[in-house]
């Protein structure tokens, strides 16, 4: 940088420096990983950051808070009782993926409204006062408190803007109001042509007494101040512009929250202890042909039923390609575990690698071994595929998984589908196959062989990647934005005294 662009940085540091953003995450990993990066993002450029959470969800960011402290970054956690209990909850209930039962997803939700008092008591102590809030579009009650402080509030929904635009029309326009499952929604005013069954939209997940809570989420996203989103410029352009368009809403689009993990120990660490040795895991990946390994993983929430996971393994196996598959401790049942155990792991010793727990998934991602990304699409895995650079086998399960199904296929061009028959609802146990052995090898074969259109996949998925990176160093769009949100929140500090 010249002399005169190293002051010019200093001074817009200096006077932002007290632009102090309270982060409210919604506490599932999906949610909470993406805004950890936002934290040190916005903390790098300069700004002050409160990180709300509760103990349990604070033990699994030893990590993080270990990563900031070394950087020197002015990050603290502002750590508050979960009520729990009192919500009909087991003690110690304190993430999303904690929940026995969807059912209790309303309770998990009314528990952390129960927050906002004490939170909005500790903000009152907080010293540089806070300037900003950026909040879970779920933790919808925050808007109160941002409106009882007199500062602004900016909502994240962990969507892309392409999802998060089709998400606004579907609650706008009341899409999924008396509509059966298999009924076809139109979005009218979106960009695209875009038509999806009920049952694949964001938002026909609702158990008896979510509505309320919907309703409330979407009247406080439109008095919100704006939308915050784990994307970048050039990935979505034409969403931004009619996100902003259509909702009147400033869209700050400060990603990939993911490339603030910039070492692969931080990867590693990222939303909970790895349950695999990072060396040894790295080791076997150093032992493949750049490019050759599929990584299969399907996010911390969805559940695949036992025959399910038979079914994909089998795939596995026939596709003869090498893989690492992950299957998360929810979805440990001891038939499949037998069954892995009898033959399965021995057949595919020399080319298989199963992570039974939670993988250090961008480590893994970012290793020149992985070839492919056998992934749900939820929006954190679709975009640190992109980062990665990686194409992908996209099999969503639930929420805006299809939609980000349709963005990475007929957009990006940089995946291809399974083909999932119906939906298989988080919580909800589906007992059928919803993809055959048959389709997982095709799907593998096609990805990662040599074939024209897996060269073209491949390329574009490379060219992205490199689009990220560029988007968050200095003069990139996200670096850009992310030093104007600084410089805005500061400044209206500054204006109100
Ligand atoms: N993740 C991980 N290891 C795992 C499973 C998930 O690191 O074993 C991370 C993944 O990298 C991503 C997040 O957890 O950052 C999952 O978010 P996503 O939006 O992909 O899916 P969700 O879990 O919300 O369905």
């Amino acid at each position: 940088m010249s002399s005169a662009g190293h002051a010019v940085d200093q001074q817009r540091k200096s006077t932002t420096m007290k632009a102090h953003f309270v982060l409210v995450p919604m506490m599932a990993q999906g949610h909470m990983i993406p805004m950890t990066g936002m934290a040190r993002l916005l903390a790098e450029h300069g700004a002050q950051v409160s990180f709300v959470t509760t103990p349990v969800n604070a033990a699994r960011m030893a990590g993080f808070v270990t990563a900031v402290e070394a950087a020197g970054l002015a990050v603290q956690l502002v750590k508050l009782p979960f009520p729990a209990t009192e919500f009909g909850l087991p003690d110690g209930c304190e993430n999303l993926d904690m929940i026995q039962s969807r059912d209790l997803s309303r309770n998990f939700m009314e528990a952390c409204g129960a927050l906002r008092e004490p939170l909005t008591a500790r903000l009152r102590q907080l010293c540089p006062p806070p300037s900003c809030i950026i909040s879970d579009m779920v933790q919808w009650w925050t808007g109160e408190i941002a409106r009882e402080l007199g500062i602004p509030r900016l909502t994240f929904d962990g969507f892309c803007t392409f999802a998060s635009l089709a998400r606004y029309i579907i609650f706008r326009d009341k899409l999924l109001d008396n509509v059966a499952d298999e009924e076809i929604v139109t979005f009218s005013g979106f960009p695209m042509l875009l038509e999806l069954p009920k049952a694949r939209c964001p938002g026909s997940l609702c158990v008896p007494g979510m509505e309320q809570i919907r309703d409330k989420m979407y009247e406080e996203e439109l008095q919100s101040d704006g939308n915050v989103m784990n994307s970048f410029q050039e990935l979505e352009t034409l969403y931004i512009e009619s996100f902003e368009q259509i909702t009147g809403k400033k869209v700050w689009t400060i990603g990939p929250m993911c490339l603030c993990d910039r070492d692969s120990n931080m990867m590693a660490a990222r939303g909970n202890k790895a349950s695999v040795d990072e060396a040894k895991c790295l080791q076997w990946l150093d032992s493949k042909k750049p490019g050759s390994v599929i990584f299969v993983s399907f996010g911390s929430l969805a559940s695949t039923a036992p025959q399910q996971l038979v079914e994909l393994g089998l795939g596995l196996e026939a596709s003869k390609e090498p893989f690492i598959w992950v299957i998360k401790a929810g979805n440990k049942f001891p038939e499949v575990e037998e069954w892995l155990a009898d033959g399965f792991e021995e057949r595919v010793k020399d080319r298989g690698m199963i992570i039974r727990g939670w993988a250090p998934q961008v480590m893994i991602l970012w290793h020149q071994a992985i070839g492919g990304f056998m992934t749900h699409c939820g929006w954190n895995s679709t975009i640190e595929g992109i980062c990665a650079g990686v194409p992908m086998i996209t099999w969503p399960h639930f929420a805006e998984q299809f939609l980000n199904e349709k963005f990475v296929v007929n957009l990006l061009k940089i995946g291809l589908e399974i083909g999932v028959k119906g939906v298989a609802q988080w919580g909800s146990e589906h007992k059928e196959v919803r993809v055959t052995r048959n389709a997982v090898e095709t799907a593998v074969s096609t990805l990662m062989n040599d074939g024209e259109a897996a060269q073209e996949m491949r390329m574009r998925a490379k060219d992205l990647g490199v689009k990220a990176r560029r988007a968050l160093e200095e003069g990139g769009s996200s670096y850009d934005n992310i030093s104007l949100l600084i410089q805005e929140m500061g400044n209206k500090q500054n204006a109100s005294g």
